[in-house]
């Protein structure tokens, strides 16, 4: 039938003068793009298997390719999208649920993008961050309400668990399963490095990677893959997993074909068959049920690590994390819809959730105005994209933020969206072993200190222009950001002024 057609969404250009029949683009590329074809003695392309990773592309010796978005085009208007047709055309087809990868690519305001940062002038001077100290130190966890002295007026410092972050950036959760070995590695590594934290996802811990556990932060979720005494014991915090912002309110599933000898023994599943996680976690129906795992999980740790809730962002999501507070979790992790890195059905992706910027300010809000704000650190993710975004999210009142996306683009991703086909071409989410070894953890870890480094360097730099010289003093400061073209609303919302205010 003519709906099975649909004209691939990219071309392979092959400069002819340049290529050297070398047949690199033909070992790189797992999809099977390129051939040689002895016959005609040149290069042939299939382009309806081009993924546009740009891996051909980075490796031609002679610069002999490109790959362009094709000019082929639907009869479109205003209500129907290229999109809108090709994905019925697919379901027609199918009959199946369309995945992607990678977060919504539906353009939804990027609040990030209408918040300006204020900066010093002539009054409240501002800091040099060559000169003066510059503190980006962030601890995570529960905080006193009052100060406290001991009988000789010295102020007691004693706190539940934190955690300690030289810089208010974490490697979020991303599970072996869904990422290689290789990258895992890489985050583990960078993560020591750096003095910072990465997350294990749902997919329990590599016994290779209990020795980055200062580091590490061990997640729970609905499918409980990997979790035992010592993978609790092996982390610095906990963290439950109740929902995420690329596919909230539904549960995830990691194909068979990935679930390979090693992810079986980790994930404590049998080899080859599909990983599914619940959409709830079925001991959890209330915030009472919350809070028993939260203190089964403490308990089970003898109270010495905070534990983190993690939520996608919704529309009631200042309601929910009060009760989150409340019920005992040391941290709150809020992911924005506009985020997330692993397979998820496209049209939950692209309409389920509230951005992570308007969530992070009602959530803020609301456990200021209940008196509970100290009870719990904040931790934002959902396309951080910059360290502009860092400081506008602390700002709005966040601890810290998580990023994944960034952190993968650092390892060499080029965002081809297709993760969830198993065969990166980069080594980043694949569990093929010839791709798997693409990526060099001691390199992959380089990049992302070099990144973290950098953005922490940038973050200084706008700090001291506010005249501000630690992040402490920035969190939830909202003088410090102007909204532009927003309406009264959403700035009511972000609780900033419009910009000339
Ligand atoms: S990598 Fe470049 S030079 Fe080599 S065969 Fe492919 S297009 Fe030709
Ligand atoms: S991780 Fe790999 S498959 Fe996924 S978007 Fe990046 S390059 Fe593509």
């Amino acid at each position: 039938m003519s709906i099975n057609f649909l004209q691939p969404e990219y071309e392979v250009v092959r400069n002819m003068d340049r290529c050297i029949t070398c047949r690199v683009c033909e070992r790189q590329c797992a999809n099977e793009v390129h051939h040689y074809n002895a016959d005609l003695d040149r290069m042939v392309s299939d382009d309806s298997k081009c993924v546009d990773c740009q891996r051909c592309v980075t490796l031609c010796p002679t610069n002999a390719l490109k790959i362009v978005k094709t000019n082929n085009c639907f009869k479109e208007n205003a209500n129907w999208h290229t999109s809108d047709i090709t994905d019925i055309y697919r379901q027609a087809t199918t009959g199946g649920v369309l995945l992607g990868s990678m977060g919504t690519p539906k353009e939804y305001p990027v609040y990030w993008d209408k918040l300006l940062i204020n900066a010093s002038q002539v009054t409240n001077p501002s800091i040099d961050p060559l000169r003066e100290p510059m503190e980006t130190r962030t601890f995570l966890g529960k905080k006193d309400a009052t100060i406290h002295y001991d009988k000789d007026g010295n102020i007691i410092t004693k706190t539940t668990p934190q955690l300690e972050l030289s810089t208010p950036i974490m490697f979020s959760a991303m599970s072996y399963g869904s990422i290689s070995y290789n990258a895992h590695k890489s985050l583990a590594m960078a993560a020591t490095k750096l003095g910072i934290y990465y997350n294990t996802g749902e997919g329990g811990l590599h016994e290779d990677f209990y020795v980055y556990g200062p580091n590490t932060i061990v997640q729970v979720a609905s499918g409980r893959f990997g979790v035992h005494s010592d993978y609790l014991e092996a982390g610095a915090a906990i963290e439950i997993k109740m929902g995420q912002g690329a596919k909230p309110g539904i549960g995830g599933h990691l194909p068979g074909a990935k679930i390979t000898e090693a992810v079986s023994k980790t994930r404590m599943i049998p080899q080859g068959t599909d990983a599914i996680s619940p959409a709830p976690h079925h001991d959890i129906y209330s915030i009472e049920d919350l809070r028993q795992l939260v203190y089964m999980l403490k308990e089970s740790t003898n109270y010495k690590k905070p534990v983190i809730v993690k939520i996608a962002a919704v529309h009631n999501v200042g309601a929910i994390a009060s009760g989150i507070a409340r019920c005992g979790a040391d941290i709150i992790a809020i992911d924005g819809f506009r985020g997330g890195t692993g397979a998820a059905p496209a049209r939950i992706r692209d309409n389920v959730g509230i951005p992570i910027e308007l969530a992070l300010a009602s959530v803020d809000r609301r456990l200021r105005e209940e008196g509970i704000r100290n009870q719990v650190s904040l931790v934002v993710g959902g396309s951080i994209r910059s360290s502009a975004d860092v400081i506008k999210a602390i700002a709005l009142g966040a601890d810290a933020c998580y990023i994944a996306t960034s952190a993968l683009i650092a390892l060499g991703c080029h965002l081809c969206r297709t993760c969830h086909l198993g065969k990166c071409n980069w080594g980043i989410a694949t569990q093929v072993p010839e791709l798997v070894k693409r990526l060099n953890p001691a390199i992959g870890s380089e990049h992302l200190v070099n990144l973290v480094t950098a953005w922490t360097h940038e973050i200084k730099e706008m700090m001291g222009g506010m005249g501000i010289n630690s992040i402490e003093a920035l969190r939830g400061n909202r003088l410090m950001l102007r909204g532009v073209g927003l309406t009264e609303k959403e700035l009511e919302i972000l609780g900033v002024k419009h910009a000339g205010e």
